[in-house]
Parts: structure tokens; C-alpha cells; sequence
């Protein structure tokens, strides 16, 4: 590609798209997709928020070089104490002798003193089981879902737990609007019987938001028949919506608040500058900066 006749020749150098990058698809639809590939509550919650960023992402494979928020030291710390105070509270929750363990820093030395003080209440003691994966049939594909914590009574009932530490706590209609609300209780009911001892019943289950800014606050949602046939609807359409999408460039969201956080906004043209983390945008779960978390490499992280 020449930049003569590019459409990116006013780009700076920077931000150039490489000449070995295709930056349509390889293939549309489910052909285009990675062998082996899981849908999970991200690249669901991709597609909901902007087609255009799953396919990029997932489709296209691109990995594009811009910051997801400003200032950036400032975002890639933040993002490593997520990281961090998830592996404490892993460490934690599988028995391990860690409450003297004193992390310093702001705010995962507050983060952590808040769990220690307000742990979230009312769960299953019986089993723990953090940092757990399930995965289901779904329409063809799997679909996953990485759990921070599942709290069980066997026979009695399951507490899904996801530590949340978002910079201002998401009100509850936010929440229940997340992709990870259907998916997380979905694939359990449907995928975590052996840890149950048996067929688990939706009424059997419940999701519980838990912030680390706002510890004596979590949000519980409870779940139902009715909800899970209608997280089954609605999860098999949006699957199948991605499967049958078959344009070079799939439409690109309306809203351009995705966009200020979104790292492939200096190729959809939607700005170069990215969103900063203080102009309030995060405040909504919708925003908070993913993070997967790479078990097999987590150890070398020292407290
Ligand atoms: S920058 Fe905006 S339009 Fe482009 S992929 Fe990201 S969210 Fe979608």
C-alpha cells in the first residue's frame, strides 16, 4: 500500500497502518474466526459496544498501538493494581496465610484493606473455588466464562463473585445491562453441576458485584428460569448475528463514547487523543479498562 494513495496518508508516521496489515478482514463470519475460538462476557460485550472493534479484534487479529486512557502511567498502574488485587484476593480465598500481607501504594493498599474489613457477606462457606473457568455449548461455539470467585453449598446454592475495582462504583441498571451479567450465570447453571452435586436450578444462583472503592455496597442480582431461557435467546441471537455478518468492514458504533477508551480509534478516524481516566467516562462499568489476567505468568508478580 502506498501512502500516496492511502486513505491514512494524513496520519501521523506514528499511527501508520503497517503494509502488511489488512485492515478489512481476513474472512468474514465464523469463518474468519480463530480455530479454537470461545465466545466469552469481552468479546461479547466487544460486539454489543462497536461490530466493528469485535472484528478488529478478534477477527482481524489486529493489535493496534494506542493507550486505552491518559494519563498513561497513570492507566497502566491502575490496570496492574487491578491485576494485583485480584491475585491477592485468589491467594486469599485458596486458604493461603496472606492477611498480614501489606500492599502499599494507592489504591490497591486501600482496595485491600477494605476486603479484609468488609469481605462480602452472606456467602457459601463450603466451597470456594477462585479464579475458575467454565465453558458451554452455544450455537456451534463454546462460550466461556472466567470467574473471580465461586462461592457453593452444594445442593444448595451458588455465588458468582467478581471483584470490581472500577474507580467509581456503576449503578445497578449499568450493571445488569453488562454482557458479563447473562454470561456468568448462564454458563454456570449450565456448565457447573459436577461442583454441585447435581442439576443446579437458575433460582439457585446469584451474581454478586462487589467494589473494592465501595466494599459495603455490593450489588446482588438473582436468577431464574425465565431469565435463563431468555439469556439463552438472547445469547444464540447475538452469536448467531456474528456469525452471519458478512460485510468487509463491519459497522462501526454510533456512539462515540466507546470510542475515547476503544485503541483503534485513530484507525476508525474517531481521534487519536485517548479518553482521560479523571473526565468521567469510567465511571461506568462499560469503560473500565480490560484486563485478562495471564495465570500461567502471574507468580512473578512480588508484593
Ligand atoms: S474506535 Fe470506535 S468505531 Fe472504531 S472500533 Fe473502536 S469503538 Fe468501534
Amino acid at each position: 500500500m502506498s501512502n500516496g494513495h492511502s486513505p491514512f496518508a494524513h496520519w501521523p508516521e506514528a499511527i501508520q497502518p503497517r503494509e502488511n496489515i489488512e485492515l478489512t478482514t481476513r474472512m468474514a463470519g465464523a469463518d474468519g474466526l480463530p480455530p479454537a475460538f470461545q465466545f466469552s462476557q469481552n468479546s461479547l460485550q466487544d460486539y454489543a459496544d462497536c461490530p466493528r472493534r469485535f472484528q478488529l479484534r478478534y477477527i482481524t487479529g489486529l493489535r493496534w498501538p494506542a493507550v486505552q486512557s491518559e494519563p498513561v502511567q497513570e492507566h497502566e498502574q491502575f490496570v496492574q493494581q487491578g491485576i494485583d488485587f485480584h491475585l491477592l484476593a485468589q491467594r486469599h480465598q485458596m486458604g493461603l496465610p496472606i492477611e498480614d500481607i501489606r500492599p502499599t501504594g494507592d489504591p490497591l493498599a486501600l482496595w485491600w484493606d477494605n476486603y479484609l474489613r468488609f469481605p462480602p457477606a452472606g456467602l457459601p462457606e463450603q466451597v470456594r473455588y477462585p479464579e475458575i473457568q467454565f465453558s458451554t455449548a452455544l450455537s456451534g461455539f463454546r462460550l466461556m466464562a472466567k470467574i473471580d470467585l465461586l462461592a457453593v453449598a452444594p445442593g444448595e446454592r451458588i455465588v458468582i463473585v467478581d471483584w470490581k475495582t472500577t474507580r467509581k462504583r456503576p449503578d445497578r441498571a449499568t450493571l445488569s445491562e453488562r454482557l458479563q451479567s447473562r454470561v456468568y450465570p448462564f454458563v454456570v447453571v449450565e456448565a457447573a453441576s459436577h461442583l454441585f452435586g447435581g442439576t443446579i436450578q437458575p433460582e439457585q444462583v446469584s451474581l454478586m458485584y462487589w467494589f473494592a472503592q465501595a466494599p459495603i455496597n455490593p450489588e446482588v442480582f438473582g436468577y431464574s428460569a425465565a431469565d435463563h431461557t431468555e439469556n439463552t435467546n438472547f445469547l444464540s441471537t447475538m452469536i448467531a448475528e456474528i456469525l452471519n455478518q458478512d460485510e468487509p468492514i463491519w459497522p462501526l458504533t454510533p456512539e462515540d463514547f466507546h470510542c475515547r477508551y476503544c485503541v483503534y480509534r485513530s484507525l476508525c478516524d474517531r481521534g487519536v487523543r485517548a479518553g482521560n481516566l479523571d473526565e468521567g467516562g469510567l465511571d461506568l462499568a462499560d469503560d473500565e479498562p480490560e484486563f485478562d489476567i495471564d495465570w500461567e505468568n502471574i507468580e512473578a508478580i512480588a508484593f
